[in-house]
């Protein structure tokens, strides 16, 4: 690592989680912003990536050449789409630097190419970076494991801004996620994703999903865990988006001394092992 700090690429520069990062890697110590990278086409290539975050002049320019931006890197981060993350992860892979990735809507397939990458890479992928909804996802899996099934109904409940377009959220299939691993059961055989007409009535151990979207809500989640006469629930309410920014430095910081691998935001924070 160089003495300004770990030199970070940011990919997606011109986007809502972009310039959050872009304004937060200058202000934090140990980081630098190396490259700021936009998709071909982009009415932002040119344009100082410090203008378009609202930080004045910063001398790094908007490229859409990710590979030359990677090489003398030594982490990307990433909240773009997913066909981009796929491909950076391929270029992170080659130029050997740590990729943190932040996209959601991915599938099966996409999962797949960054395992393939994380061979030779290290990889933090996460549906959510900040603390609050890693530590959510631990306390869903316990309150899963300790509520049996047969008399208690988990339901995901999310709100985000009206410019997101994948859905369930990212969060929300994480916390679906920790809900089907405290029960022992996959999700993909358990979700309820959507209800419409007569549905008859709720299946037992299912874990079901209900999305908002609406106004410039920056992300709501609730886990309600449904009983006879009483009903638990565990909430996160993201104020700002700073807190995926600085999970997301925090998680390149750390992977720069790993191993090659698929890592998630619960090894950077040491969660882990609380499941
Ligand atoms: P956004 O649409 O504001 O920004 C995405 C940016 O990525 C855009 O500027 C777009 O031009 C750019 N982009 C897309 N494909 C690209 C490519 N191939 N090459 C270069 N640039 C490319 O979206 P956003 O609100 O910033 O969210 C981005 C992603 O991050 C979404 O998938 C969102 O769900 C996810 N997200 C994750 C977390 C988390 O903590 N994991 C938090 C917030 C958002």
């Amino acid at each position: 690592m160089s003495g300004d700090g770990m030199k970070l690429v940011v990919v997606g520069a011109a986007g809502r989680m972009g310039q959050t990062l872009i304004r937060l890697i200058h202000q934090t110590p140990g980081v630098q912003l190396h490259a700021a990278v936009e998709r071909e086409g982009s009415s932002f290539i040119g344009h100082d990536a410090g203008e378009i975050s609202g930080l004045g002049n910063i001398g790094v320019a908007v490229t859409s050449d990710a590979l030359a931006a990677f090489v003398h890197a030594e982490g990307v981060i990433d909240f773009t789409s997913p066909a981009g993350s796929v491909v950076f992860a391929g270029l992170a892979a080659q130029a050997r630097i740590a990729h943190v990735i932040g996209t959601t809507g991915c599938t099966a397939d996409d999962e797949e190419k960054f395992e393939a990458a994380a061979r030779h890479a290290r990889i933090v992928k996460s549906g959510n970076m900040s603390l609050g909804v890693n530590l959510l996802s631990v306390l869903t899996q316990q309150a899963a494991r300790a509520l049996e099934a047969s008399n208690w109904d988990i339901e995901i409940l999310e709100m985000h801004h009206k410019h997101k377009v994948d859905a369930p959220s990212g969060t929300a299939l994480l916390l679906g996620e920790a809900a089907a691993k405290g029960r022992c059961v996959n999700l993909a055989d358990k979700s309820v994703r959507v209800r419409d007409g007569h549905t008859g009535a709720r299946e037992n151990g299912t874990i079901g999903f209900a999305t908002l979207r609406g106004g410039s809500v920056i992300g709501d989640h609730s886990v309600i865990i449904a009983g006879e006469g009483e009903q638990v629930t565990l909430s996160h309410h993201a104020a700002d988006r700073t807190i995926f920014g600085r999970g997301a430095i925090a998680a390149a910081v750390w992977a720069y001394h790993q191993k090659p691998g698929l890592y998630s935001m619960l090894d950077v924070l040491g969660l882990a092992n609380d499941q």
